[in-house]
């Protein structure tokens, strides 16, 4: 298989007008994918600790909106923002339990304490720990340093999965591509399962991730690790995720 040439058949990480700082409607990353051939991709709207962001109670709010739309499923989920050192995030357990997908992100913008290396190590490893969380957004980010051995470790231990952001290859996060190789590779060694996501801003972007596909055929990525290359491969993870949640909440009696 040549990744290069390979469209994801789900993306899944997609923003709309809602996320403050994106410039498509849901419709238009809908219609966007479908003439790409892909079959869904994952609603994950930032939330409010970024200026402009949806509000905290949107993971309600999306249960309104059809799970096709132009004939793309549209899994609701959201990108969670992780706040400090402390494990906070601006969006509350009995929201996220309503999502069906949640990535969760540290934003460099605003994370003052982002050069403290041990403490974004341990703050992600507790994020993955979360059985609310699916993966941890570009963790991959230099100006956010980290372990990756550590991170990779626990993933892999809690049945997670971690995100190839196609944004670390572009203009949005300059300098990022010497440490998203050094995180692919370590990926790779450790057979971390992997989504790879395009963070789409405008609706041009969804399922565009061709330099980061590059980049994985160049590293001789293997493709079997990449779980949103096919619909019913992210599927499958999501009945994972379902099991995790409902093995949690029997032995916590609730999922709050
Ligand atoms: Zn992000
Ligand atoms: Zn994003």
């Amino acid at each position: 298989m040549h990744l290069s040439q390979v469209i994801p058949e789900v993306d899944t990480h997609t923003h709309t007008v809602l996320s403050g700082h994106a410039w498509s409607t849901l419709s238009e990353n809908c219609s966007a994918a479908k003439v790409l051939w892909m079959k869904g991709l994952c609603l994950t709207e930032h939330a409010p600790g970024i200026e402009g962001g949806a509000p905290s109670f949107i993971p309600h709010s999306q249960r309104m909106l059809p799970d096709v739309i132009d004939g793309i499923r549209v899994y609701k989920g959201i990108e969670v923002n992780i706040l400090d050192h402390q494990n906070h995030l601006d969006i509350s357990s009995q929201h996220l339990m309503l999502c069906e997908f949640v990535i969760a992100s540290i934003h460099s913008h605003m994370f003052s304490e982002r050069a403290m290396y041990n403490a974004n190590t341990d703050t992600y490893l507790h994020m993955l720990q979360n059985p609310h969380i699916d993966i941890l957004g570009h963790a991959d980010d230099p100006s956010v340093p980290c372990d990756f051995e550590a991170l990779v470790s626990e993933a892999c231990k809690q049945g997670k999965l971690l995100e190839l952001n196609n944004n670390s290859t572009t203009a949005h996060r300059p300098g990022s591509l010497p440490s998203l190789k050094r995180y692919i590779l370590c990926c790779k060694e450790h057979r971390q399962r992997v989504c790879v996501a395009s963070d789409a801003h405008f609706h041009t972007m969804v399922g565009n991730m061709g330099p980061l596909m590059t980049l994985l055929e160049e590293l001789e990525f293997p493709p079997e690790l990449i779980v949103n290359l096919t619909k019913e491969r992210f599927e499958a993870y999501l009945r994972e995720r379902s099991a995790r949640i409902v093995q949690f909440a029997a032995k916590s009696g609730g999922v709050n």
